[in-house]
């Protein structure tokens, strides 16, 4: 039951002004904290929530006289800073075994190409002009060519990511008109990326061939038509369909593309690459496609992510046949998506390590390509330093690592994890902790404990994961804490 209104003016009278909650000493300590007119909005905001409460009814003069004598606007503020400090984008230690987190930025670079990002972010470099002629060039020749070399295609072209670059695909060859797609395919990635969704934002009308679990290429064939623009084959990246399923195979979309005179295209998303000479992942990853065979298939175009197993800064990358990433390169759309120097100059020192047989050293794949046993030393190590800590006890078992972002959908890497347990802290609490500790700390929460990969771990990532667990476990269980207001 609502108050009647004379309470409820009682009540707002009986609340501390801005500067009255800002004026406790307590509160002007926290400056050190953070800025005053971050105080100040806190405090505001704080006194705003109160209002609705009791406009709501859900706060009387007796609860605002016992919160104000408990300092409860001062605790309310230092939640609020404290939550305030959590925020914005820092390192962290990815211990959860995903290694293309998408949470946690999907691909750690190499330390040269992070060394060549600094730099490039630091200064000027030599983006878009020739150094020969001092004329002004495209920004991504370079790294066209070296992607070319890796993927045997004839051309390539990178814009920000690849959501971005099927949006270029289908305004460039299906705008204001069709693209023919298999309802099989038609996926959203998550992070609210659906297929159909971009595809009418880029102003293709959609035509939906077969059914989600068959699509013939006869199905295709039929579905062209003068307006027909594009045909898309996307890999269904998150997800498989198992049993009765047909789809069309790949140089066979690209043939009939040819022979129709329509413009074929394969939105491959993760990107494995190969390179010669690599320990390959294809196996290990369930036959996940390979760009440079989805290039010989004769697709038009490839489309693919920077930093899903291409192990680069985000971007996506298009190569192809020379005249259709022209036209790309000709939309005005591509213009709105290129990369920044430092993305940009991320990929080509990329591209360099794989052409140079380096591929092996790149973070994902060598986190990719551990085996258990590799595994098995560090995941050993770590549980006798958390072993060490109070209250925490601790047990190695054989387990499981995914690729993760949607890379080899129902592959699991075999593993060693450590399993976590708090005396009175319980999963979620734990991982709370560690997530809120100085260098964030990221695990997984299963049956009550919180089980530790190493798979993820980078160097020097062991110390300030142990640094985490310390933090955590100095930490009272909530149920002891102070009940909010
Ligand atoms: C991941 C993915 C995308 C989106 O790539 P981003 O680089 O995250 O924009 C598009 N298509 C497929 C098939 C994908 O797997």
């Amino acid at each position: 039951m609502p108050k009647p209104a004379s309470d409820a003016q009682g009540a707002y009278r009986l609340l501390p002004s801005i500067d009255e909650t800002l004026r406790d000493p307590r509160a002007l300590a926290l400056e050190g904290r953070a800025p005053r007119e971050l105080l100040r909005r806190f405090a505001a905001e704080t006194l705003e929530a109160w209002r609705a409460e009791i406009a709501a009814g859900r706060l009387d003069q007796d609860r605002i006289v016992s919160l104000r004598a408990s300092g409860e606007p001062f605790l309310e503020l230092e939640r609020r800073v404290a939550r305030e400090a959590l925020r914005g984008v820092v390192r962290c230690v990815n211990a959860t075994g995903i290694v293309l987190n998408t949470g946690l930025g999907r691909a750690p670079v190499h330390p040269e190409v992070a060394a060549a990002m600094a730099e490039a972010a630091r200064g000027y470099c030599v983006l878009e002009v020739d150094r020969e002629t001092n004329e002004r060039n495209q920004r991504d020749e370079h790294l066209g060519d070296l992607l070319a070399r890796l993927t045997g295609a004839e051309a390539a072209i990178a814009v920000n990511n690849c959501a971005g670059a099927v949006l270029l695909l289908f305004n460039t060859f299906a705008g204001g008109r069709e693209a023919v797609v298999s309802r099989g395919e038609l996926v959203e990635i998550g992070g609210s990326f659906r297929v159909p969704d971009v595809m009418a934002r880029a102003n293709a009308v959609l035509v939906e061939v077969g059914t989600t679990n068959r699509t013939r290429l006869a199905d295709y064939a039929q579905a062209i038509g003068e307006r027909t623009g594009l045909l898309v084959k996307v890999h269904t990246s998150n997800f498989r369909v198992v049993g009765f399923t047909e789809e069309a195979a790949p140089a066979e979309l690209a043939e009939l593309g040819r022979r129709r005179g329509v413009t074929s295209a394969y939105d491959l998303g993760s990107g494995l690459l190969d390179p010669e000479g690599a320990p390959p992942l294809a196996q290990l990853l369930g036959g996940e496609p390979l760009v440079r065979e989805a290039v010989a298939s004769g697709f038009d175009v490839v489309l693919f992510s920077g930093d899903k197993l291409f192990g680069a800064p985000q971007a996506g990358l298009i190569v192809g046949k020379r005249a259709a990433i022209a036209a790309l390169r000709k939309n005005p759309v591509y213009r709105a998506l290129r990369l920044d120097k430092v993305a940009l100059v991320g990929l080509e020192t990329t591209a360099r390590l794989l052409l140079a047989g380096r591929a092996h050293e790149l973070p994902v794949r060598r986190m990719l390509a551990a085996a258990a046993p590799d595994l098995r030393p560090a995941a050993e190590r770590i549980a006798a330093r958390l072993a060490a800590l109070p209250h925490l006890a601790v047990e190695v078992t054989p387990g499981e690592s995914r690729p993760g972002s949607g890379s080899a959908p129902g592959v699991a890497l075999p593993t060693f994890v450590v399993h976590v347990r708090h005396a009175r802290l319980s999963d979620a609490e734990l991982a709370a902790g560690l997530r809120s500790a100085a260098v964030p700390v990221f695990a997984r929460v299963q049956d009550g404990r919180v089980l530790v990969d190493p798979r993820t771990l980078l160097p020097g990532d062991e110390d300030d994961l142990v640094r985490g667990f310390a933090s955590a476990v100095g930490r009272e269980p909530t149920s002891a804490r102070r009940s909010r207001a």
